[in-house]
């Protein structure tokens, strides 16, 4: 049986995108260059949900806006699947954009805000209002159609705008921060919409966001970005688990870090002397017997009131199910943040108590050594 044209090209293979030796260079008003973008490759692949994350100006709007095609690479290559981009245009691009401003037009109705994109690609009478009502339909709009933009919330606003992208039938959705003007429980509830849509759908997907949550809960690849670079890129649990560099630890989730003298090296793992304690735990590359490394410790690593690690309390958060200490670890080494979800058994602590503390090897991670010049982290 022959599939509709409609249902091919739904049917298409996801696109896959590549950034090849990607740069963009601004003048600075300052008189300087700015490298927004520098040197990235990086192959996005078909279907997949990518979000690029990191700091304010790390590059991500940038490195969106040229793969959308309102920004020229300073040099590289935008590849989608075996097509350079070089001489497309945003419109011919096959892209649909989501922004955080909406950008939707005031004066007309859902409907027609939708129909847009879809018309100027040719389509009329009941295969455009087929392709509207369809898309409604997906964003969870139905029966809006006729109402204007200013009687609709934030998040309905969010909903059409993602309805308008996707209405066109894009190879590639791309996403700038289109939460951002939402509140919190909408932004969770619309990520996890955006989400559902796209499983759906299976369009490749670029999502900006500074948000590590909003990052981990939408994506297959976590894209870290810091000064126009790529960190790291990967599954939102390696990203977390298995990060590369302090900078990752710390903008991905909760971390604090300890102090420890290598003792042995193994293939992916070292001994490590902590404080005194002797464990074994999973270890990045380039580490040397000798070597003083740093433990990434989120606060699930750290079992408070067992061990005979000594620390003192420095301060407490009661948050219901869990109480969140800063501990201070005493000389040489920085506080850290453990979360105690035993205090109904054990007590709760108060600031200046001296307590006890174990780390708990298969939770932590030895960053690899960093480059002699990293820069101190900072979150955003
Ligand atoms: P944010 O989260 O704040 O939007 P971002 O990671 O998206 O940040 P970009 O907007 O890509 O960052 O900006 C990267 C760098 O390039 C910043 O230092 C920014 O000031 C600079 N930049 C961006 N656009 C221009 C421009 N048109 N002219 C000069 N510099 C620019």
């Amino acid at each position: 049986m022959e599939l509709k044209a409609d249902t091919q090209r739904h049917a298409a293979k996801p696109a896959t995108v590549l950034l090849d030796r990607l740069s963009k260079h601004f003048k600075s008003p300052e008189g300087g260059v700015v490298r927004a973008v520098d040197d990235i490759t990086i192959e996005l692949s078909g279907g997949s949900f990518v979000t690029l994350l990191g700091p304010s100006g790390c590059g991500k709007t940038t490195t969106l806006r040229m793969i959308a095609g309102f920004e020229t690479p300073t040099r590289g290559r935008i590849m989608l699947d075996d097509k350079d981009l070089a001489r497309l245009t945003p419109d011919k691009r096959g892209m649909g954009m989501v922004f955080q401003s909406y950008a939707l037009f005031p004066h007309l109705t859902v409907y027609d805000n939708v129909a847009y994109g879809v018309r100027l690609r040719g389509k009329k009478g009941k295969a455009l209002d087929d392709a509207v009502i369809n898309t409604l339909d997906l964003v969870n709009l139905q029966g809006l159609g006729q109402r204007k933009i200013s009687e609709l919330s934030g998040g309905q606003q969010q909903r059409v705008a993602l309805a308008r992208a996707m209405a066109i039938e894009p190879r590639v959705l791309l996403f700038d921060e289109p939460l951002s003007n939402l509140d919190a429980k909408l932004r969770v509830s619309l990520r996890s919409e955006i989400r559902r849509i796209q499983q759906q759908m299976g369009t490749t997907s670029i999502y900006v966001t500074h948000d590590q949550a909003e990052a981990m809960a939408l994506s297959d690849v976590v894209v870290v970005m810091n000064a126009g670079k790529i960190e790291q890129a990967g599954p939102p649990d390696v990203i977390y688990r298995r990060p590369n560099s302090r900078f990752v630890a710390d903008f991905i989730g909760h971390a604090t870090f300890v102090n420890g003298e290598v003792l042995a090296v193994a293939h992916d793992s070292v001994d490590i002397s902590v404080m005194g304690v002797t464990m074994t735990i999973d270890a990045g590359v380039g580490h040397h017997k000798g070597d003083t490394a740093l433990i990434m410790v989120r606060p699930e690593a750290i079992s408070v009131g067992t061990g005979n690690l000594p620390a003192r309390v420095k301060g407490s958060t009661f948050l219901g199910a869990y109480v969140e200490y800063k501990l201070d670890l005493g000389a040489g080494q920085e506080s850290i943040l453990a979360l105690d979800g035993e205090w109904m058994t054990r007590g709760l602590h108060a600031p200046g108590d001296e307590i006890n503390w174990e780390l708990l090897p298969e939770r932590a991670y030895v960053l690899p050594p960093a480059p002699a010049d990293e820069a101190a982290p900072s979150k955003d």
